[in-house]
């Protein structure tokens, strides 16, 4: 369908990432009668489930609307194993989805994209492997996820340990044998979280090294039973509509209606104990709808978890240092548990307090020497997190035509226009860019793709060459953004180094990266720039096309 008439690009269409992003884009953009082609460094698809192979890695949303929504037939002929499905499960689901979409002629494996360049004078894309192999291309999509870029902690000693010791999202991938191996743990955010306690069951021990504690929620794994199934695929499409009008993009029924703020105390407490036991996020979506926005409501669910915490964790001191306390729940984003508190009753596994009792000093050859003694391992993993949003579009060098690069754009500030496009880097799309909702990524990822799908339909029907994001625009959606931020309780987030304020990155200021105006009102808007036909893009044709 391309417009093809000034230069030949080799595709019409290059991603860079093979995970949900790709594979949906590499659906709607054959739809649209694209050519296409995915790269991904990665020996596998899967994006985010082929690098975190770690032990206990599994989705924390539920299973059955983590997934593509594209075809009823996918929906219907897929059955997912149990409620949150582990690693290895939603990598076969993808090569399902890869296999029956027949979508392995776009993709291409084991290749890194180190950069790539507009010209504008010809509206194409130079973008170059770093093998130095280079592939020319009207559009230029990342679609390599919101959270995939790591972030390394800057120890002293870091390449000292004569063991392994790696990043949670390098895992290797042939595995790694732990059985009897005793196993340092860098990290107490949602992966520390789902690894220890699957590790602590054949480790020799493990002792996990945590700067802030969570508020970790209950995940409340069940296997799928026949009957939940056949609720789920008869009722497909409500709980796809409900993931699409959903503040968090989830299958969730919410807003119930209630606040804690108009509730007695002692039915909050009630309503709290109700919904524990089920599980999931929804304990923070279908208790009140006033968590994430009062301060007292939010200190009251607070409050809730870290009596949970004293119920399940033995050692009050061990409980204590567990315990989060001066900073509201969500303004980190809240791990899911499969038996975390309960693992530290375990004789194999230890807390350490790094943040007020024993600082990293350095990573030795044999383990970790804190200010008070020296702890030797087999394994050290690195649960540190990751450069959020910005971090994978910087670690490529992007250049529009006047030399100008995305990661020096974003020094600052991470401003998009709707975390899909950015001023200055025309016929470039973001798949979940800064300033896009967080939110449950399947529901998001298609959302923007469909917004994608759209505007290069009418690129090529309207026989455009160039989109232009415009700066008003960018500068509006940044404002707007910023100014709903202030008013959560998520904009307490930089206290606690959180990455949704990439406040974890030590060599970067906090910022605003995330949309939390509600992912459903976000979907409206991006509905609505289509119905306008795009206003934050100027839409030209290059001289002599
Ligand atoms: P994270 O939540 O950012 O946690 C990183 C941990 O490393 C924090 O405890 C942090 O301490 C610590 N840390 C960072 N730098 C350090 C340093 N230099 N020295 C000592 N400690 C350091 O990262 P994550 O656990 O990988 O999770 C990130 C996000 O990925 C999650 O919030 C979630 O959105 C996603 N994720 C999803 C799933 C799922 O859905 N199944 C599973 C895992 C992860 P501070 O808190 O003090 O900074």
């Amino acid at each position: 369908m391309s417009n093809k008439k000034n230069s030949e690009p080799d595709f019409d269409a290059i991603a860079i990432g093979a995970g949900f992003a790709g594979l949906g884009l590499i659906h709607y953009l054959r739809e649209a009668g694209l050519s296409i082609r995915v790269f991904d460094k990665a020996s596998d698809v899967g994006g985010t489930w082929t690098w975190n192979r770690y032990p206990g890695a599994a989705t924390d949303s539920e299973g059955y609307y983590y997934c593509l929504s594209f075809s009823k037939e996918l929906l219907q002929d897929w059955t997912w194993s149990q409620r949150y499905p582990g690693w290895e499960e939603t990598l076969r689901y993808m090569h399902f989805v890869a296999d029956r979409c027949d979508m392995w002629p776009h993709i291409q494996l084991n290749t890194e994209i180190a950069s790539a360049a507009f010209d504008a004078a010809a509206g194409i894309w130079t973008v170059t492997s770093s093998g130095g192999e280079a592939w020319t291309c009207k559009y230029f999509i990342s679609a390599m996820g919101m959270i995939s870029e790591p972030n390394m902690p800057k120890l002293q000693g870091m390449n000292d340990f004569a063991g392994p010791c790696f990043h949670s999202s390098r895992w290797p991938q042939e595995g790694l044998d732990y059985a009897g191996k005793r196993v340092g743990i860098i990290g107490a955010g949602a992966t520390a979280v789902q690894m220890l306690p699957v590790m602590a069951e054949t480790a020799a021990s493990v002792t996990l090294f945590q700067r802030t504690p969570n508020y970790v929620l209950p995940a409340v794994q069940k296997p799928m039973t026949p009957e939940w199934e056949k609720e789920i695929k008869d009722n497909y499409d409500e709980i796809l509509n409900k993931c699409r009008h959903h503040v968090f993009g989830m299958a969730f029924d919410s807003p119930v209606g209630r606040t804690v703020a108009d509730t007695p105390p002692e039915e909050v407490q009630r309503v709290f104990e109700e919904h524990w036991p089920r599980g999931s996020f929804r304990f923070c979506f279908e208790t009140f709808d006033d968590l994430l926005a009062d301060a007292d409501s939010n200190e009251a669910a607070a409050e809730f978890i870290r009596s949970k915490i004293r119920e399940k964790v033995n050692d009050p001191d061990t409980a204590e240092l567990l315990t989060p306390r001066g900073y509201p729940l969500f303004a980190k984003r809240p791990p899911l548990d499969h038996g975390f508190y309960e693992a530290f009753n375990r004789d194999n596994v230890k807390l350490v307090d790094i943040k007020h009792r024993e600082p990293i000093v350095a990573v030795t050859p044999t383990g970790l020497k804190t200010t008070e003694q020296d702890y030797d391992f087999d394994i050290i993993v690195l649960a540190t997190g990751f450069k959020a949003y910005t971090g994978a579009l910087e670690a490529i060098e992007i250049r529009n035509s006047q030399g100008a690069t995305l990661s020096g754009k974003w020094q600052e500030t991470s401003a998009s226009i709707m975390g899909v496009c950015a001023a200055g880097f025309p016929n470039l799309f973001i798949i979940t860019g800064p300033q896009a909702p967080f939110a449950n990524l399947p529901t998001s990822i298609e959302q923007n793709i469909k917004w994608i799908a759209d505007c290069v339909r009418k690129m090529e029907q309207e026989e455009f060459d160039v989109f232009t994001p415009q700066q008003a625009a960018e500068d509006a959606w940044a404002a707007h953004t910023e100014e709903i931020h202030a008013q959560t309780l998520m904009a307490e987030g930089y206290k606690v180094n959180s990455w949704m304020m990439g406040a974890n990155i030590e060599d970067k200021k906090p910022r605003v990266l995330i949309y939390f105006g509600g992912a459903d009102v976000y979907y409206d808007k991006l509905r609505e720039s289509v119905d306008a036909g795009f206003p934050e893009l100027e839409f030209s044709k290059v001289a002599g096309a």
